[in-house]
């Protein structure tokens, strides 16, 4: 019977989650979710000096808007104190750990003593087979015991599922430390008792763990427990190829949600790196890596953040949803720039009606939801500037003929009965035949004066949605405007 499997995310909550952590919880969750086992959360909490509740609400949340779902009850390392030193204890009895005497500057002379001759020094387990009597002197004169753990002469052979067969030769191992001598357990240990006790089957993480593996391989044998099988997972590197860190931006998931990226964006993103699919696709839903995600098309080549397709794909995502939805997703964004809600501006009126048809009209240019609030800022308010760099295109350079057109626009619009795109456009051809002139002689400045760019959605469209009103005012404000904003850009570039 091949054994249930098992895997645990077990973060440490010492800040908010990085992006390499979530995606070391990613592919346990998603292993788990394909293999149909069990998603373990165990909150590796032991480093009191690092870390802070607040972190650990931060992990839960991050987890809970990701949509990584766990199975059982959080595990807390820190309240399994008590059982990490039973085990180091029933290590003990059993001969497989010793409690060491030295004292920490014997120890340092030994080793600089056997550097000195070229040696390597390894705990020489003078204090492991002392009497009762011998430890009672010897704490008698002050001393306090470490647990350390014996390792057997040999080899530590394993097969990592992603980074192959791994061998290390036992006397590189010191008798490593399992508890200190104020009676705390060692991480090593912390680790391996959770494991054991968690029944784990698979320890899917991060590459820096692996050369721990062979300790915990170690205590898992002394324990006499059933050994999970190991992943360990590609680094992420930035594009200069560096350690993913502070120093490339954002490093923290819930950075990017801040910044308006997608739970499934971000895991279909976070999926990406290191997972080879085996063709081209890199748009999935949650529902296809579910089904498609295998550690076996893991590499073990490091893999590189690249915040372009993350932008990209979450721009795919963000069309997967409808108008409605984006709408209530973009709202926060909108009301943080106080384009709606009670810090809008001096607004325009927004019925749902109208917003439905923002979104409609920006969907396909918006990479982040924070987008909606920049390139959708227009729709909102009034109080925007005019883009130098389209007024220079569109405007500057012939300032008085555009102000004669923009002064056309203004009175076909308002003299419209059925403000609606077509009869806009209809505005637009009769005007450039009548003056021989070009559509887009009026279409560009048009753009510039009711949106401040020169860029955006359909200008058609976009005019129908604003509606009449505002559309006839901006032109009138334009018109107003267009000497001076034209005029301060020469004084600028003077
Ligand atoms: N707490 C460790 C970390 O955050 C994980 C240890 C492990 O997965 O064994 O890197």
């Amino acid at each position: 019977m091949p054994r249930p499997v098992r895997v645990r995310f077990a973060p440490s909550p010492t800040g908010l989650l990085h992006i390499g952590s979530a995606h070391t919880g990613l592919f346990n969750w998603l292993f788990a979710r394909k293999e149909k086992g069990r998603f373990l959360l165990r909150i590796e909490d032991t480093d009191t000096a690092r870390s802070r509740p607040e972190w650990v609400d931060a992990i839960f949340e991050v987890l809970e808007w990701m949509g990584m779902d766990w199975d059982e009850e959080v595990v807390y390392q820190s309240r399994r104190f008590d059982q990490h030193v039973s085990r180091a204890e029933s290590l003990v009895e059993a001969g497989k750990a010793y409690r060491c005497y030295y004292l920490p500057e014997e120890l340092e002379a030994k080793r600089q003593e056997a550097l000195a001759e070229g040696r390597s020094w390894r705990n020489d387990r003078r204090y492991a087979d002392i009497t009762t009597a011998e430890a009672a002197a010897l704490e008698a004169e002050g001393r306090k015991p470490v647990i350390r753990l014996k390792i057997p002469e040999g080899k530590t052979v394993f097969r990592d599922r992603i980074l192959g067969e791994i061998a290390v030769e036992n006397e590189t191992i010191d008798d490593f430390v399992i508890v200190r001598s104020n009676g705390t357990p060692l991480y090593h240990l912390a680790v391996v008792a959770d494991d054991v006790d968690m029944n784990v089957s698979h320890v899917i993480r991060g590459i820096d763990h692996v050369t721990n593996t062979t300790k915990h391989i170690h205590l898992f044998q002394a324990l006499g427990a059933e050994l999970p099988e190991f992943a360990h997972l590609p680094s992420i590197l930035g594009e200069d190829k560096k350690k993913l860190s502070k120093r490339h931006g954002a490093v923290s998931v819930s950075e990017y949600r801040d910044a308006g990226y997608l739970p499934d964006a971000v895991v279909n993103f976070l999926s990406l790196l290191g997972w080879q699919t085996g063709d081209d696709q890199e748009f999935f839903t949650r529902a296809e890596l579910m089904q498609r995600f295998s550690l076996d098309q893991v590499h073990k080549r490091d893999t590189v953040f690249d915040l372009r397709k993350f932008e990209w794909l979450n721009g795919q995502h963000i069309m997967t949803r409808s108008n409605e939805e984006l709408w209530s997703l973009a709202q926060p964004f909108l009301e943080q720039a106080g384009l709606t809600g009670d810090g809008q501006a001096d607004g325009l009126a927004v019925d749902h009606a109208y917003a439905l048809a923002v979104v409609g009209l920006l969907r396909e240019r918006c990479r982040t939801l924070a987008d909606f609030a920049v390139q959708g800022r227009f729709f909102f308010t009034d109080d925007f500037e005019y883009n130098p760099k389209a007024v220079r295109k569109h405007w500057a350079k012939e300032p008085e003929a555009v102000s004669e057109r923009v002064g056309w626009l203004r009175g076909e619009f308002a003299a419209l009965e059925a403000f609606d795109a077509d009869a806009v456009e209809g505005v637009v051809r009769d005007l450039s035949e009548r003056h021989g002139l070009k559509a887009a002689q009026f279409i560009h400045p048009c753009r510039v004066a009711l949106t401040g760019e020169m860029a955006g959605p359909s200008l058609f469209h976009l005019i129908a949605v604003l509606g009449q009103e505002a559309c006839v005012d901006r032109l009138a404000k334009a018109l107003d405007r267009l000497p001076d904003v034209v005029e301060q850009l020469a004084v600028g570039e003077g």
